[in-house]
């Protein structure tokens, strides 16, 4: 017998599980019959395709059973699965390996810690059934291998595992129940469990019982326990039903048969085709966003079938990564059963099946966006993803443009950019944008004073993806995105004489030269603004550097090597400050009010200050001076 404690990852997991989930410590049970059809799903494709495994005699079943003495409360959940080896028990049931998981209990605080709505928005899994039972037992056998193993634990202080006998290749889990369980050890709320979450597993699912019947009358009067089994499943792959049979309930508890998801989804989408391509595909949008999302590796959520027989659920092609917000099926019915993943990922059956789900997904959004509400819901969830589509899928620019959206200047929540343009004047030289992470800053940032005083709109880009997507999107129809955040921006907007003081070069140069020599190689120039009104000053990217933001982002992703590139100051040359600064010798004060400008603009911008005790001194001692 060898002893195994926890990864702390799952002790995390655990605890979360029994103090969150408790008023529906009923999943228990569809988590392990859906961990059970997994592992049929994956034995019968080896049956079908690989030699060795040809011959078994394969009755792919869940049978689940209980004992109801009331000294010795079980539950038994046992598959003809593709079972578990020694190693397979360590890794699986010990270990959490996906970092979108990990890093979503990393985050969690001690409020949220109670929030299930959180907790189901990723797999909890076999886990689950310690919320239920103070003792779990597993004895397994991998299909084509010889030895068996149990597997037992209490939950808490780790694992044990030993060498054991079992006869046929699968899985036989036992749940010693708790007080919290053990109004599962019945035949009624089994059935009504099964029936509300595992009905369309598509394998049969049994329970057996006792069922007593008495003999005699009187004294004589004897109890006869009859063993019965019964089918509680219907077993058939859902996705095969006549749409017309479906209702938005069946689609409801299917989804949540297979997605682990509590909350129903967004919406379904289920294409049944017939003829040049033989194909069902059956597409949910979950209502939240999969907490790993924004992990590389992220858990796909599309199965693949062939002919309703279960291929895979690690294949990241079967729709564009940006999609991958998106769970189901697709069933394909031309594909051969022993398809490889190299071939998988060159198949034109698959690639046209792909072809045509994303537009038809595309196309199930656009009906989505008729609903403002309903959308933008959907697109808090899942803007980011939608727009790296926008950058990425070449192919389907036209519906990804008009599902995109942006905050604006001129709009309260998002807008199109089909109303943007339709709001642009006549002159107007291109889209707008400014970039930052902080919207209420940005919306204030002397960068767009002079575009909101011309009454242009500008859109408010505080997605950090957006300063990758916007620019690489380049246009919308005829109009050029323009950001507003670079030194040479604003200069198109400039009217002829409109700013007559920064015209004459000869006069202000030497004052620039002063502000520079202060700067020292903090800046990269400084330069005489055309576009602040009542701001004396902002920091801005050179034409072709990457801006700020840009720039955090890279760092934070660990971009190394990046030079900083240093901005440039702008200064308002019509400000009052400026006014009494271009008259001032280069004296203390002068030095003070320039570092003051600089420092300002870096604020505003959102940065850091090098130096924040220098920058109050000099603050508190022009204070003192005005005072
Ligand atoms: P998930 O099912 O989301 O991967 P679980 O915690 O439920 O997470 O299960 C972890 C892993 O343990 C599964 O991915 C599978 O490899 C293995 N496993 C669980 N139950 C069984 C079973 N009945 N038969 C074979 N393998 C199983």
């Amino acid at each position: 017998m060898t002893k195994h404690v926890f990864q702390t990852e799952v002790n995390e997991l655990l605890h979360l599980i029994i103090h969150s989930l408790y008023s529906h410590k009923e999943i228990f049970l569809r988590e392990l019959v859906s961990n059970a059809s997994d592992a049929l799903d994956k034995l019968k494709y080896l049956t079908l395709t690989e030699d060795e495994f040809k011959k078994i005699n394969f009755d792919p079943k869940v049978e689940i059973s209980f004992n109801d003495s009331a000294e010795d409360r079980s539950i038994t959940i046992k598959d003809s699965g593709i079972g578990m080896n020694e190693e397979d028990l360590i890794e699986h049931l010990g270990t959490i390996a996906r970092s979108g998981t990990k890093n979503f209990l990393g985050k969690l605080t001690g409020d949220d810690k109670k929030d299930s709505n959180l907790i189901g928005q990723f797999g909890v899994g076999f886990y689950s059934c310690f919320m239920v039972a103070d003792q779990v037992e597993v004895i397994t056998r991998k299909a084509g291998e010889k030895e068996a193993y149990r597997w037992i634990s209490d939950g808490k202080s780790g694992f044990e595992i030993e060498p054991t006998a079992k006869k046929e290749a699968g899985t036989e889990i036992t749940l010693y129940l708790n007080d919290e369980g053990k109004e599962f050890a019945n035949r009624w709320s089994i059935t009504e469990t099964l029936k509300k979450y595992s009905n369309h597993i598509a394998f049969p699912v049994y329970l057996s019982y006792e069922e007593s019947q008495f003999d005699g009358e009187g004294e004589d009067k004897k109890e006869i326990k009859e063993l019965k089994t019964e089918q509680i499943n219907d077993a058939t792959a859902f996705w095969k039903k006549p749409k017309s049979e479906l209702k938005k309930k069946d689609y409801n508890e299917f989804y949540k048969t297979f997605s682990n998801d509590f909350a129903d989804p967004a919406l379904h989408v289920h294409t049944q085709a017939e003829g040049a391509m033989d194909y069902t595909t059956l597409f949910f949008v979950p209502e939240k966003a999969p907490q790993d999302l924004f992990y590389a590796d992220y858990k796909p959520g599309v199965k693949l079938y062939v002919k309703r027989v279960f291929i895979t659920d690690d294949e990241k092609e079967l729709l564009p990564t940006y999609l991958r917000f998106v769970k189901g099926i697709i069933d394909s019915e031309d594909l051969p059963l022993n398809v490889s993943r190299e071939i998988l990922q060159q198949n034109r059956v698959l690639d046209n099946i792909r072809k045509a789900s994303v537009k038809k997904l595309l196309k199930s959004f656009q009906t989505l966006a008729k609903k403002e509400k309903e959308y933008i819901k959907f697109y808090e969830e899942f803007g980011r993803p939608i727009k790296e589509g926008y950058y990425q899928d070449r192919d389907n620019r036209e519906l990804l443009e008009k599902l995109v959206r942006f905050k604006s200047t001129k709009v309260e929540g998002y807008t199109t950019l089909e109303d943007y343009v339709k709001r642009m004047q006549e002159d107007q030289k291109g889209i707008y944008y400014i970039t930052g992470d902080n919207e209420a800053t940005l919306r204030r940032s002397p960068l767009i004073e002079m575009y909101m005083q011309k009454d242009i709109e500008v859109l408010i880009a505080d997605d950090e993806i957006d300063e990758i997507i916007i620019p690489g999107a380049a246009k919308y129809g005829d109009h050029d995105f323009k950001s507003v955040n670079r030194s040479n921006a604003g200069d198109e907007l400039k009217k002829e004489g409109e700013v007559e003081e920064e015209t004459n070069e000869k006069e202000t140069a030497p004052f620039i030269k002063k502000v520079k020599k202060v700067l020292g190689d903090r800046v990269k120039d400084v330069k005489v603004s055309s576009r602040l009104t009542d701001s004396p000053s902002v920091l801005v990217a050179d034409a072709d550097d990457p801006t700020f933001q840009m720039q955090e982002m890279m760092r934070a992703m660990g971009q190394a090597g990046m030079p900083d590139a240093k901005p440039i100051l702008e200064i308002n040359l019509g400000h009052p400050i400026l006014k009494k600064m271009s008259g001032m010798r280069k004296t203390k004060d002068f030095d003070n009010a320039t570092e003051l400008l600089y420092e300002q603009a870096l604020l505003l911008e959102g940065m850091k200050l090098e130096n924040p005790a220098d920058f109050v001194k000099r603050l508190n001692d022009v204070l003192t001076k005005s005072l």
